[in-house]
């Protein structure tokens, strides 16, 4: 087995290596593969990436979301075929049912799933993670790979199908659907996280064909005129900026979002945009939606959002980018931030 250093040393004693799976692949499987709720780039980029190659390889293969997902990633090959866990719930719990592998991708612990959450833990079938997110709930994966280490899911199962000896299996379809994840969770290449591999890994799906413009154009200039007018009037009204602690807040009340038709996806990004400015190294970003107020923490140098993200906001993720949520109102988890933020000023100094 490989040394994959950001493993902790209890995941291998209670989740097998991935690799022990490659000699499995040659004969089909019923198999199905799900990601986190609200699937982002690389959730969706991943599941589509393997999905492509799972066929290929003969097996049976269903991609079940446990929520909706934004309009601007329809255009990866296969989108059309995914299904709506929400919205298809009782023709997915027969193909759960019927599965015997149900990969896991881009999350690692099941609440992540929302209401299929669950449905996973009650699964008997085997349970497969590939996921690059930090503290893995490994005793739910019989199978897997969690190494924080790499940027991206994508580039994850860029790695599973090329140590898999299966290199040529990399078609079009798999190259733009990895390459949008890679290119999404490292900030487009910016990020500590694109490492040499990332652009070996890119060079050769180059080399494949792919073309790469393509993909940032679907995912990057692809909105509604609401979306930049939303922005803007976030940016002039919404942000705060504390700079006795080098942070800044974004919050997002459900009138802002009625009024600008605001859809899934349209805030991803936005919380990226403090950080642009001189000296910030926290930023915040709280929406309220229908079932609960949503954080995203984005950070730059040596500041963990996923300690911040887990101690006061029942969260988690990566050091510099995590999430989470509060059952409270949008001013008291406002207050909350507020308070934890003085607690860290030494950390955001
Ligand atoms: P985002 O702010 O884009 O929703 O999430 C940033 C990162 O943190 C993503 O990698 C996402 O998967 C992770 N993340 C977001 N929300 C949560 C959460 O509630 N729990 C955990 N463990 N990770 C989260
Ligand atoms: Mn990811």
């Amino acid at each position: 087995m490989a040394n994959y250093p950001n493993t902790p040393t209890f995941a291998a004693i209670l989740m097998k290596p991935i690799q022990e799976i490659f000699s499995l692949l040659e004969q089909p499987r019923k198999v199905v593969i799900t990601t986190h709720q609200k699937p982002d780039p690389d959730a969706m980029g991943s599941s589509l990436g393997l999905y492509h190659f799972l066929i290929q390889k003969g097996h049976q293969v269903t991609v079940i979301s446990p929520t909706n997902w934004a309009s601007w990633l329809n255009w990866m090959p296969g989108a059309d075929r995914i299904l709506d866990y929400e919205l298809q719930r009782d023709k997915s719990d027969v193909i759960l049912d019927d599965a015997d592998w149900v990969f896991c991708l881009d999350f690692n612990i099941f609440s992540r799933t929302k209401n299929l959450a669950s449905k996973l833990q009650q699964l008997t079938c085997t349970r497969l993670l590939i996921d690059h997110h930090q503290q893995p709930d490994t005793p739910n994966f019989d199978y897997g790979i969690s190494n924080t280490a790499k940027s991206s899911t994508c580039e994850m199962v860029y790695d599973f199908i090329v140590e898999s000896g299966n290199r040529e299996r990399v078609n079009n379809e798999i190259a733009e659907c990895l390459y949008a994840g890679v290119m999404a969770d490292t900030g487009s290449f910016r990020f500590p996280a694109a490492g040499a591999s990332v652009h070996r890994m890119v060079a050769d799906l180059k080399d494949k064909g792919l073309r790469h413009t393509k993909v940032h154009e679907n995912i990057y200039d692809n909105f509604l005129e609401n979306r930049l007018r939303f922005i803007g009037h976030v940016l002039m009204h919404r942000m705060e900026v504390y700079y006795e602690y080098n942070t800044a807040l974004i919050a997002i009340s459900k009138k802002d979002l009625l009024r600008y038709q605001v859809k899934t996806g349209d805030t991803e990004g936005l919380v990226n945009y403090p950080l642009s400015i001189q000296g910030i190294k926290l930023a915040a970003l709280v929406i309220d939606r229908d079932e609960e107020r949503k954080w995203s923490f984005r950070s730059k140098g040596d500041f963990d959002t996923n300690n911040f993200a887990r101690k006061y906001f029942q969260g988690g993720g990566h050091y510099n980018a995590s999430g989470g949520r509060s059952s409270d109102s949008l001013d008291k988890t406002i207050q909350q931030f507020i308070i934890a933020m003085k607690e860290n000023a030494s950390l955001l100094q």
